[in-house]
């Protein structure tokens, strides 16, 4: 218990961090959609991780609404979809990186 409660610290200090370095390139101007995307994506894919084993850890009352965690993790599912996918992100930095869209073509347009 006490190592998976670091780790969840420890996620989220790192996530903090990828905050803290986004609010850089904002004051700098590089606040383009290749350099957002990556931590849009990490973001949403490390908090999932993290809620899902808090309400783990917390058994029963993790999925009570009595508390927070269930909460959290009704709220995570939302913000992992809005402005994105993770799916969607990862299909924005791979585009930047490799040059070329991996996206899947909609059909009629
Ligand atoms: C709480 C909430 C608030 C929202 N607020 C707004 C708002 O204010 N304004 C607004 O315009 N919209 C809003 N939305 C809509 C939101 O932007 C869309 O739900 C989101 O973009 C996903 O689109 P979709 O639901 O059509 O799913 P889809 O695009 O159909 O996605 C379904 C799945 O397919 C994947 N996928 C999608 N496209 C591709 C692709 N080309 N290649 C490979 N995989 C793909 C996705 O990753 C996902 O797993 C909101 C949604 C939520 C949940």
């Amino acid at each position: 218990m006490q190592y998976r409660r670091s780790r969840l610290l420890a996620d989220i200090t790192y996530m903090l961090c990828m905050q803290h370095r986004l609010s850089q390139l904002l004051d700098e101007g590089d606040y383009s959609m290749p350099r957002v995307a990556p931590t849009k994506m990490h973001y949403t894919e490390r908090a999932r991780a993290i809620l899902a084993d808090a309400r783990d850890m917390l058994g029963g009352n993790g999925i009570l609404l009595d508390h927070h965690v269930a909460r959290h993790l009704c709220d995570i599912e939302a913000i992992d979809t809005y402005e994105g996918t993770a799916t969607v992100q990862a299909l924005i930095v791979g585009r930047d990186i490799n040059g070329y869209t991996a996206f899947v073509p909609v059909s009629g347009h």
